[in-house]
């Protein structure tokens, strides 16, 4: 490919993110024409430029190109690949949290192996095969394609943070997929309308200073006798059990509170979710969470664990341990 100009390739990755953004959104069921039409070059981020640019400098996959959204890493292949082409151009949008992937001879370690939460829950889930979902802080949108992978007919993701955006808008141009859109906002911001058969929530409850407008919030995004899958830090204990850190939880300024397994149950049943079900408990491994040149090499994991004492975090407190509760709302 010719080598573009600055604004050329801002230019570009706009126009892939507007084309992609309309042939999506639509598709959610929700009146989402205030996001559909806006204007993807200023979004008033102030990096958000030169992540667009980025998008705008990849290059278009192959004819050739083959996908795999069923696999541990979301993969694009392709014989006639260029990496260093792609690599280059996914490079300008570190840091890379969520995958892996594997993306036109690229491979992209990320912090997080994210096919390991989704192996501890897929086979505790209401089949995906021809639902509508909505996954709530999807991030750069992993799980999305991996719903696609499991046959949902569509995913909608949403999630305030820009850079995982701009990573959702390139790695869905590489797969050159429309069954997926994402909406760069909070759950709050978004229309909240009974039309999605599966909604996820994983690692966002604890960010939310109030667990049960978050709980209602989510309630209202489903259909009648749709799913909820809720995946949450926690701490041992019982009904009675729960934790609020004085100050940062390994690292983390905005975790509120580390409920255990038993109070989220108790909260779900109080906002009228039925059939709850605890089906994984899981403490954190640096297998799952590590430090990686495609994050950065930002502090992850290992930094956030009282190196004496791994069961506890730097602050004294247990160490990450995360659970997934599937619960219905009542047809
Ligand atoms: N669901 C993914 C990512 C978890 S990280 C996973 O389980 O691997 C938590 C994400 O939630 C972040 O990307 C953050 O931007 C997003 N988030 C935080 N508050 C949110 C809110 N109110 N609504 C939607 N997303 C939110």
């Amino acid at each position: 490919m010719d080598e573009l100009s600055t604004s050329e390739a801002l230019h570009r990755g706009a126009e892939r993110i507007q084309a992609r953004t309309r042939a999506t959104l639509p598709k959610a069921g929700l009146p989402l024409d205030d996001w559909i039409e806006r204007d993807w070059r200023d979004v008033g981020h102030g990096d958000w430029p030169r992540w667009v640019e980025a998008v705008g400098r990849l290059p278009d996959p192959p004819a050739d190109a083959v996908n795999h959204l069923d696999a541990a890493a979301i993969t694009v292949a392709s014989p006639s690949a260029t990496p260093s082409e792609v690599e280059a151009a996914l490079r300008g949008l570190i840091p890379w949290r969520k995958g892996p992937f594997e993306l036109l001879g690229v491979t992209i370690d990320t912090e997080w192996r994210s096919d390991l939460k989704w192996d501890r829950l897929i086979d505790h889930i209401t089949p995906l095969e021809g639902r509508r979902v909505l996954d709530v802080g999807c991030g750069n949108g992993y799980h999305l394609w991996r719903m696609l992978g499991a046959g949902a007919a569509f995913a909608l993701g949403v999630d305030p943070t820009w850079v995982f955006t701009a990573q959702f808008h390139a790695v869905a141009h590489l797969l050159d997929e429309t069954r997926a859109g994402i909406v760069p906002a909070t759950l709050e911001r978004l229309p909240q309308r009974p039309v999605f058969d599966s909604v996820f929530s994983m690692g966002v409850l604890y960010h939310r200073r109030d667990p049960f407008t978050h709980l209602q919030e989510l309630k209202r995004c489903l259909r009648p006798g749709g799913e909820l899958i809720l995946e949450t830090l926690v701490v041992e204990g019982d009904e009675r059990t729960i934790l609020t850190p004085a100050d940062r939880y390994a690292g983390m300024r905005n975790v509120w509170f580390l409920p255990s397994p038993a109070v989220v149950e108790g909260w779900l049943a109080r906002m009228g979710f039925v059939d709850a079900r605890l089906v994984d408990v899981s403490v954190t491994t640096e297998a799952e969470q590590h430090r990686t040149e495609w994050f950065g090499d930002r502090q992850s994991l290992v930094d956030f664990l009282d190196p004496d004492d791994p069961s506890l975090t730097r602050e004294g407190l247990p160490a990450p341990r995360r659970a997934i509760i599937v619960a219905r709302r009542p047809a």
